[in-house]
């Protein structure tokens, strides 16, 4: 199946689609300059774009349908690209004269946009088809896993209870505190971010229902316990390696 790609700027070269995909491994901090860079080039247009999933849209069955991920990937994530290019646009209007707007109002869609696009941006290559992802993580991440949770099972039991526990829709979040050099966990009421920039995104769960209401309905839980079968270790070991630096 062809993976649709919703970009805003086609004329894209594959070196600007590497700098994308560096820059969704590093930390929102970094994230932030970058994206600062990328705007102010002349070529860019200031413009986000959608990331192609890093396998198909089935990959990830039986524990998300291939109907779930077009939806979520080419509807959902897509809104969120087109939403926070709309704000930019609003903005740039509105310094020009051209419009009036709520600012506001503007800058708290842009927000909620841009993260809930960084958010999705690490999602996709947190997560791996059934045989590559799952099991436990080895390495540095492992051993920090174990130092900072007392276990894998410990850390597991916890983070599934803080996304099982999301009042709404939102996410949980395994963060790496730079300044204190250990592994947190945090949820993320919608998508708004709550954690201090210092704290670098590692792995992210969406618990918001278009991520599993078609496969599970309401049964929130049992999508967490399954999730676990697709989490892509070695891709949450690449980010703390990154933070870590
Ligand atoms: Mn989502």
């Amino acid at each position: 199946m062809k993976l649709s790609c919703v970009s805003t700027s086609e004329a894209r070269s594959a070196e600007d689609k590497s700098l994308f995909y560096a820059a969704t491994s590093q930390t929102v901090e970094t994230w932030g300059n970058f994206l600062s860079d990328w705007s102010n080039s002349p070529t860019m247009a200031n413009h986000y774009s959608l990331p192609p999933l890093p396998y198909k849209y089935d990959a990830l069955q039986p524990y998300i349908s291939e109907k779930i991920m077009m939806l979520h990937h080419d509807k959902h994530h897509a809104a969120y690209v087109n939403g926070a290019n709309a704000a930019l646009d609003k903005l740039e209007k509105a310094r020009k004269g051209e419009i009036q707007i709520d600012v506001r109002a503007v800058l708290r869609d842009f927000s909620f946009n841009v993260d809930g696009h960084i958010l999705h941006s690490i999602f996709w290559p947190n997560m791996a088809p059934a045989g590559k992802g799952g099991g436990n993580p080895g390495g540095s991440l492992g051993d920090l896993i174990t130092r900072d949770f007392g276990g894998f099972d410990k850390f597991k039991a916890q983070f599934s209870d803080a996304a099982k526990t999301v009042e709404g829709s939102g996410w949980a979040l395994l963060l790496y505190d730079r300044e204190t050099g250990q592994l947190v966990l945090t949820q993320v009421e919608k998508q708004n971010f709550m954690h201090l920039a210092q704290m670098t995104i590692l792995l992210g769960l969406d618990v918001w229902e278009h991520a599993y209401y078609l496969d599970y309905m309401n049964d929130r839980g049992k999508y967490v316990d399954n999730w676990w079968n697709v989490v892509n270790w070695s891709d949450v070991d690449s980010r703390l390696s990154k933070a870590r630096v």
